[in-house]
């Protein structure tokens, strides 16, 4: 099992065969977390800690559960009564922490480019869990894994990204890991809501459902990012549901087996129809957050057998 990185900062570094290595060894975690006993000692005598400067509930949840079934000792800062509240630069906080010797340490920032920033102040593993609208690295494999199990397979699928492409870093890690699998990849949503620049990325554009949904394999709604816009990028909720928002009518155009993902927190009624994201026969939404803990065990646990391989190799030298 080879992964030769001392981070998990984005999905842009890896190679489609660190994919695989992580999707591989997640496979056996989600084995592990159907059974009673859920533990491992794969970060036995390590230190995790969890920093979260942004809302989460399934993100850090699932870090949380992670870390503590692989044995590791586990910390999450409440940001909001922490001492970035008085004043204290985020190097600063992560110096002041680095001094504790955590081994792992788990990030959420609303800055773009904060997450790879503070990797290079700290001497510990730095996973990437959402940085502005950058990177996500650990929701991008999740929703692979999910593909995967459902599929049978991760390449040459067709899928649609849809809604608010230009706010989301999920759909920008996703785009980069579904294209290096060779996937064929499609994003709908209103022009407002697509990124400049987007002919760059090797997919096809489309303003249309209809259209953009004829024939995939899979369709991955995003939420209405309101955090991150500044204006009118909507005329309102309700025309936005009726021409972007997915329901079986639209899903109809789909292949006929084709799978319905959210990376949730999902507005019902808005992105999507309630009914559909709780119909077991088509959606994979709470598949999604299962697996999310099992790759969320395997990315920590190959950052850290790097980590024990580094430090063994400084003992001998
Ligand atoms: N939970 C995902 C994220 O943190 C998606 C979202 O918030 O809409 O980016």
């Amino acid at each position: 099992m080879s992964f030769a990185h001392s981070h998990l900062l984005g999905i842009d570094p890896l190679s489609p065969g660190d994919i695989t290595t992580i999707l591989d060894l997640a496979d056996q975690y989600a084995d592990l977390n159907r059974r009673d006993i859920k533990h491992s000692d794969a970060l036995a005598g390590l230190t995790q800690i969890n920093m979260f400067f942004e809302n989460s509930t399934r993100t850090q949840a699932s870090f949380e559960l992670a870390g503590q079934r692989l044995g590791a000792d586990v910390m999450s800062m409440a940001m909001q009564a922490s001492s970035i509240k008085k004043g204290e630069t985020l190097i600063d906080t992560a110096l002041t922490l680095n001094a504790m010797h955590p081994d792992l340490l788990v990030v959420r920032h609303p800055h773009s480019g904060a997450v790879d920033l503070l990797a290079q102040k700290v001497n510990c593993a730095v996973l990437n869990a959402g940085d502005g609208r950058h990177e996500h690295p650990t929701q991008a494999l999740l929703d692979a894994l999910t593909i995967r199990q459902a599929k049978g397979r991760l390449h040459r699928l067709s899928i649609a990204i849809c809604g608010d492409i230009a706010h989301s870093r999920v759909a920008r890690s996703n785009i980069q890991l579904l294209g290096k699998m060779e996937n064929r990849v499609r994003l709908i949503g209103p022009p407002t809501l697509m990124p400049s620049g987007i002919d760059a990325f090797g997919v096809e554009v489309f303003d249309d459902m209809t259209e953009g949904l004829h024939d995939v394999d899979v369709v991955m709604m995003l939420r209405l990012q309101r955090e991150r816009m500044d204006g009118g990028f909507i005329p309102s909720e309700r025309e936005y549901y009726h021409r972007y928002g997915l329901d079986t009518e639209k899903l109809s155009h789909a292949k006929p087996d084709a799978i319905v993902m959210h990376p949730g927190p999902m507005n019902r009624g808005v992105e999507i129809d309630g009914e559909l994201a709780d119909d077991i026969n088509r959606s994979v939404i709470q598949k999604q957050v299962e697996m999310g803990v099992a790759v969320r065990m395997a990315a920590m646990d190959l950052l850290a057998r790097n980590l024990r391989t580094k430090a063994a190799r400084e003992v001998i030298v």
